[in-house]
């Protein structure tokens, strides 16, 4: 029997529809199963909470969440709550820094071919993931300030050695688990810490000559993902790019409310749609759920239930058989708790 301690952290917008949602698929998959116990605990974080208390990331939830097996987040941040500086506030990122969770994974799956605004790919064909490095790069500087009355004003890209090496060994041993390719996204033509990055990957490579390798610069990057996006196994980047990369990802395979996220470290690993709160449609209960659900199923991949995880996304791909299994987002009108019962109807 094996206990799980989840943590939840549903945060603002639409994130405590969809973690809701997520949370119904779980218990579901729990109450089928001999095994598997699962103990959730919500933690407030986000906006809201620093709208409460002054503190959109309290020291005493990230403590708890330490505590946890795994964190299941929604999302965080409304864009009319800001710090001083203007900037939004982002307790997610500040979470993925302080508990180290280096790798941003972004599975790209298609599920069903009238998902797609390409033509002639069927599900399936669509199949990469994205390892994006989530610790430095060009959000290196990300809580800097700046003097608005400035001639210029810098931010630098951090690539370091170890932050490389590690997220670049990571992604050759993710490819050796799929179809063995990776394909270094970079700027290497342009900046010398790329060029950098390029050095690092190009010693992993050699040490592993079993897995496949290609380089793609980020421009033509965003060109090949469009045009053949088959071509693409694993990609591993620097922070940014992997962003950027990530919503072009989401949009070829239905857009953000299919893009599941996991950022994981040596220790901890947090698991959240890759979308943001989405104010504009919050408390409609028309968000698409499927991207925290599919989150939740690499939740439990990572906690070693990859059989449930299978199940999740088994049930997710055959419910989007039916053409009327359909989100707004996605040209429907099945609400983001019907498309949860959906799914737990299919487990
Ligand atoms: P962030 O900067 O935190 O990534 P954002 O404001 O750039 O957030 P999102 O909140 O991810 O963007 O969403 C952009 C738009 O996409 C939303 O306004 C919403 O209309 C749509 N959207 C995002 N997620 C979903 C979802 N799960 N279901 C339906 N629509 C969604």
């Amino acid at each position: 029997m094996s206990q799980l301690h989840i943590a939840l952290m549903p945060g603002d917008g639409i994130g405590p529809e969809v973690t809701d949602a997520a949370v119904r698929v779980l218990q579901a998959l729990e109450a089928q199963s001999d095994d598997l116990v699962l103990r959730f605990e919500t933690l407030s974080v986000g906006a809201g909470e620093y709208l409460s208390s002054g503190d959109p990331l309290p020291a005493a939830a990230l403590e708890r969440a330490r505590a946890c097996d795994a964190v299941l987040l929604g999302a965080m941040g409304l864009p009319d709550v800001r710090w001083p500086n203007g900037t939004e506030m982002a307790p997610q990122i500040d979470i993925r820094e302080q508990l180290d969770l280096y790798q941003g994974i972004r599975p790209v799956r298609l599920y069903h071919e009238a998902l797609t605004p390409l033509r002639d790919k069927r599900a399936g064909q669509i199949d990469l993931v994205i390892y994006r490095e989530n610790t430095e790069g060009l959000f290196w500087e990300r809580q800097a300030s700046h003097d608005p009355r400035a001639d210029y004003v810098e931010n630098a890209m951090r690539i370091s050695r170890r932050s490389s090496e590690r997220i670049v060994r990571a992604a050759f041993a993710a490819a050796r688990e799929r179809r063995g390719k990776v394909t270094l996204v970079d700027k290497a033509n342009v900046l010398p810490a790329m060029a950098f990055f390029r050095e690092v990957f190009d010693g992993i490579a050699a040490e592993q000559p079993d897995v496949e390798t290609d380089r793609v610069y980020v421009d033509a990057a965003a060109l090949f993902l469009v045009r053949q996006p088959e071509q693409f196994d694993v990609i591993v980047t620097e922070n940014m790019f992997g962003d950027i990369l990530s919503d072009l990802a989401a949009g070829i395979v239905g857009g953000m409310g299919m893009a599941p996220s996991a950022d994981i470290g040596a220790q901890y690993g947090v698991f959240q749609p890759a979308h943001g709160s989405a104010p504009d449609i919050a408390g409609r209960g028309v968000a698409n759920p499927l991207a925290t659900i599919l989150s939740a199923a690499l939740m439990l991949d990572w906690l070693g239930r990859d059989a449930e995880g299978s199940s999740i996304r088994g049930a997710v791909a055959t419910a989007l058989q039916d053409p009327d299994c359909r989100t707004p987002d996605l040209g429907g009108s099945v609400s983001c708790a019907e498309m949860a019962e959906r799914v737990i109807s299919l487990l």
